[in-house]
């Protein structure tokens, strides 16, 4: 009997609605329950629970999965302690050789033991990647790249920067030659298994960069993509595992906790390379998520070590998302916050490089309220009518319901009413009115209505939707082979988890049997969020089909674009200039049909996402 089969038996044994009942206030909401979130503070019920599919998922703070990470969640277990706690609870038997019932010391003991060697491999990987960074070979290119990006070598050494090489098993030879147990890697992170059950490096051909917790043992790495043959996305992670999990970390925050004790005030950066400019300038009231959204864990980690946070995203479309999805976490912590923008087109990296230090101290000096931020986006998105009003309140509602502190409240409900030309109090009482709308239909604080899904989002993420909410439509989806075309490297994993699925249950999709395929906690998030989001449709095949079919040519012109490039770079090396002339302008004749069918930013999103 494996550990897996004893979690799915655990699961078949128990409801998700009574476990999470026990401890939240859970009312009938239609097919749902719906309670106050107990990971973040509201006033509103966001917190969902769904019986038929046996999921939780939180509309405030996005956690959700199913009833085993509620469990580890709530209760801060691993995932073998959630499994035991339930089924002590609910008197399933289990099979003695796996969960013979110790005292609860002996396991203490043993979990201990399990994380001790679990921190002695990830040291060993990281002095294997070190030394491959500085003596291997193949750690040319990686040299040349740190020397390309100027990150000093003081940065590199301090940080223990390091190389994996281009090998499937470099670190597992290395392993393997200094007798360190291989399952003990895999359970760290550090190896990947394949269909055939064979064990390969997870880290291959990237730079890799150490995180370490507040004990200053390394616990993960991130690893960013050299070239373009490496496989996968440009940025890859170790996966959650006894010593990691992404939500309650933050990279160098031991180091800016130091840092941060007289000036109270910490810069937040999206990346590693973003983070390790500041330190470059010696500058160390900084720390940066770790590829994954900010978390309201996190917020609260830094309401501990910080009095104001500053927001240090990048110049562009999906940096100034995350930065408003941000927002409601430090508005239900009360902990101030602010952001800093760089020019168009900018990291914080870039601008340190090309300003340096001083005038980022200058930017910061005049940073501005994340809240008046956010407002003053919505209302330059105003286009002067009365339903455009309608839409700037309903758009300023989720901040207004999210604001604690009265003061705080009041000054923005008073910039929007007076810049829409509205008394503050008809202001309130719309924003009043939106809120029972709301409540009607969930989800609906994450903004976008129904009949708006399809515009909103990248084609493949409205494809996945279909696929979860329509299971009939995988088989369209299957036969079309659009999988393969898809960009983001999560969303292509969830869709061909559901195709996997649908084959082997002969067309039947059991949720539960999918959110246990789905091999990263990632993936699991997204597929629950997705899951419980309303996406309803009239016609959702001849959708689907639509979608299907403008990914295809999406895809065409993109491999023509890709040729045409490679035929203007030997043009031009050729110096055979009416030809560079005849290519630019076919170059620019498709990107202008691309801009037509949203396909370039269909492949932008895909080229942020990962
Ligand atoms: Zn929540």
């Amino acid at each position: 009997v494996s550990a897996s089969d004893i979690a799915t038996l655990v699961k078949q044994s128990v409801d998700i609605v009574d476990v999470i009942g026990q401890v939240v206030a859970l009312r009938r909401s239609g097919n749902r329950h719906v309670g106050l979130c107990p990971f973040h503070k509201e006033k509103t019920g966001s917190f969902h629970v769904d019986a038929a599919n046996q999921l939780y998922y939180c509309f405030g703070c996005h956690s959700g999965g199913d009833v085993l990470k509620f469990i580890m969640t709530y209760q801060n277990l691993p995932f073998s302690d959630a499994v035991r706690y339930l089924a002590d609870r609910y008197n399933i038997a289990l099979p003695q050789q796996d969960y013979s019932y110790q005292a609860a010391g002996t396991a203490a003991e043993e979990s201990r033991r399990e994380r001790d060697l679990l921190y002695d491999a990830l040291k060993k990987a990281n002095d294997y990647f070190y030394d491959q960074l500085h003596h291997g070979e193949a750690g040319r290119n990686a040299r040349e790249y740190l020397r390309m990006r100027a990150l000093p070598a003081q940065v590199v050494e301090a940080e223990r920067i390091g190389y994996a090489p281009p090998r499937w098993d470099g670190l597992l030879r290395h392993f393997e030659s200094s007798g360190v147990d291989l399952d003990v890697g895999l359970k760290a992170g550090l190896f990947s298994k394949s269909a055939k059950e064979r064990l390969f490096d997870r880290f291959r051909d990237r730079l890799i960069f150490p995180i370490a917790d507040d004990r200053g043992r390394v616990v993960a790495f991130g690893g960013r993509a050299l070239s373009k043959e490496t496989d996968g996305p440009k940025y890859l992670n170790s996966p959650e595992t006894p010593v990691f999990q992404k939500g309650r970390m933050l990279y160098q925050s031991a180091r800016a906790r130091a840092a941060c004790r007289e000036v109270r005030q910490v810069v937040l950066v999206e990346g590693y390379m973003d983070l390790l400019a500041f330190h470059a300038k010696e500058f160390y009231r900084v720390v940066a998520t770790l590829g994954t959204a900010l978390t309201a864990h996190q917020v609260r980690i830094l309401k501990r070590m910080v009095d104001e946070v500053v927001l240090a995203y990048d110049s562009d479309d999906a940096g100034e998302r995350s930065l408003l999805r941000a927002l409601p976490f430090f508005l239900q912590e009360e902990l101030p916050v602010s952001c800093i923008r760089f020019p168009q087109g900018m990291d914080p990296d870039d601008y340190l490089k090309a300003q340096g230090l001083s005038a980022l101290e200058e930017l910061l000096q005049c940073r501005t309220d994340l809240g008046r931020y956010a407002v003053e986006k919505m209302l330059g998105n105003w286009d002067g009518s009365t339903s455009g009003k309608i839409r700037v309140l309903a758009e300023f509602q989720p901040i207004y319901d999210a604001v604690l502190q009265p003061l705080l409240k009041a000054e923005y409900l008073r910039i929007v009413a007076d810049r829409l030309s509205l008394s503050e109090k008809v202001a309130e009482e719309q924003l009043l009115h939106g809120r029972t709308d709301a409540g009607r239909s969930p989800g609906a604080t994450r903004a976008a209505p129904i009949s708006r899904v399809p515009q909103t989002q990248p084609r493949e993420e409205s494809i996945l939707r279909l696929m979860i909410r329509y299971p009939d439509l995988i088989e369209e989806v299957r036969s079309s082979e659009a999988v393969n075309y898809f960009q983001e490297s999560r969303l292509k994993a969830v869709a061909l988890v559901l195709v996997e699925a649908y084959r082997q249950g002969d067309g039947m999709l059991e949720p539960s049997t999918v959110y246990d395929m789905l091999p990263e906690p990632e993936l699991k998030e997204l597929y629950t969020r997705f899951q419980m989001e309303p996406a309803d449709l009239h016609e959702p095949l001849l959708q689907m089909r639509d979608w299907l079919q403008a990914l295809r040519e999406c895809k065409t012109r993109q491999n023509s674009l890709e040729s045409l490039n490679e035929s203007l770079r030997r043009a031009q090396e050729a110096g055979d200039s009416a030809r560079v002339r005849a290519l630019l302008a076919q170059i620019h004749s498709l990107c202008s049909t691309q801009n037509r069918a949203k396909c370039s930013q269909d492949n932008l999103e895909g080229v942020k996402h990962q």
